[in-house]
């Protein structure tokens, strides 16, 4: 909190529908009367020893505030360039990505009550970047698995399942091939569910976690780092796209929040943006800062526009744009 008696919570606004969505973002805080107040810093990548890296105020901002939440950053294509993103979560040992995914009123798919929390191991596996060529024409990529890493994003699962009151965890794998990598991820996640008697275990082939929309009901799912990324887009498929899913990057002391798509270059600037998966993501904000009437004020808003249907953004069917969606939340708070 400082002096106002709000909290100050950082902001980095983005690359690409970065800036629309976060003007969202602010004008329906302002109008709920939200008691935060952003701290904007520009994450545009600096040079520093000949590699491209993150300006240092926005680093000593997110360490300050402990709280950030974020549009999405473009990543530079080409040799040498390191994804801001992975920079992050790295910078902030950021080890767990909490990615809820659940049907929306309003918006019929063809998967109905689709209701899973998808948390994604956020620091290794093969995202990694241990990568080589070996000879020309072979390259190889080492898939990195801890122990360690995997108890804490697993214990992690528990604690969330335990918090949020869901009573099962699955733990999703592919350890009959990957015996040793996933093996590891896997057992640790039955000794880890020992300590959570109370909640029920069950694990899950990655295979099946693709064929059965089935599984993605009233439960919660952790899985290695790529496995976590594809199957969270695939979840975002079932109930209606990228331009709803929210994310939390959870780290033992600073947590980023950020809309689970990028920086969608095809639409940047034409304000066509779906606003919703950062709103929901700074829902997520506001609940994991315990402010959760005020969460509960603005989730009900936008879930109330959506569900009405008449202020539907053009990626859900609609032909309202970001402006004239975010004006109709607004006039609900
Ligand atoms: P993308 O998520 O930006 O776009 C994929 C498709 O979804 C596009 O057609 C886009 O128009 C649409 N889309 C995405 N968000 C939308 C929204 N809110 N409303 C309406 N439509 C939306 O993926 P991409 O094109 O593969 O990546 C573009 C850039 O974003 C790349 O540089 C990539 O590295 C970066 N990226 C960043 C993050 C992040 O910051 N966390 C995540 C993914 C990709």
């Amino acid at each position: 909190k400082n002096q106002n008696g709000n909290y100050t919570v950082t902001f980095i606004e983005g690359d690409g529908i970065g800036p629309e969505i976060s003007k969202s973002v602010k004008d329906i805080f302002a109008a709920a009367k939200t008691p935060i107040e952003w701290e904007s810093v520009d994450v545009t990548p600096i040079l520093k020893d000949g590699k491209t890296t993150i300006p240092d105020e926005a680093i000593s901002s997110v360490k300050k505030n402990l709280v950030a939440l974020k549009g999405p950053l473009a990543t530079p294509i080409g040799k040498g360039h390191v994804s801001l993103n992975l920079t992050l979560r790295r910078t902030f040992n950021l080890f767990a990505n909490v990615r809820p995914c659940r049907s929306i009123a309003g918006y019929k798919t063809a998967y109905d009550d689709v209701d899973t929390i998808l948390i994604r191991e956020n620091t290794e596996g093969e995202y990694s970047g241990i990568e080589h060529e070996v000879v020309e024409g072979v390259v190889q990529s080492i898939k990195l698995i801890t122990r360690e890493a995997s108890e804490r994003v697993l214990r992690f699962a528990f604690q969330h399942a335990e918090a949020i009151g869901q009573k099962e965890v699955r733990a999703v794998h592919k350890a009959t091939i990957m015996k040793m990598s996933d093996g590891l991820f896997l057992s640790t996640a039955k000794e880890v569910a020992k300590d959570f008697p109370h909640i029920r275990f069950s694990a899950e082939l990655l295979d099946n976690m693709t064929t059965n929309p089935n599984l993605y009901r009233d439960i919660l799912l952790v899985m290695p780092n790529l496995y976590g990324d594809i199957l969270s887009d695939m979840c975002a498929g079932l109930i209606g796209g990228l331009g709803l899913t929210p994310s939390g990057n959870i780290g033992d002391e600073c947590s980023i929040f950020e809309a689970v798509h990028g920086s969608a270059p095809d639409i940047a600037g034409m304000d066509l943006a779906n606003p919703t998966a950062l709103l929901l993501s700074s829902v997520m904000m506001l609940q994991h800062m315990g402010l959760n009437s005020h969460a509960d004020k603005i989730q009900k808003a936008i879930f109330d526009t959506l569900a009405e249907g008449r202020a539907l953004t053009k990626d859900l069917g609609g032909s309202s744009t970001r402006s004239q969606f975010t004006q109709a939340v607004v006039s609900r708070l």
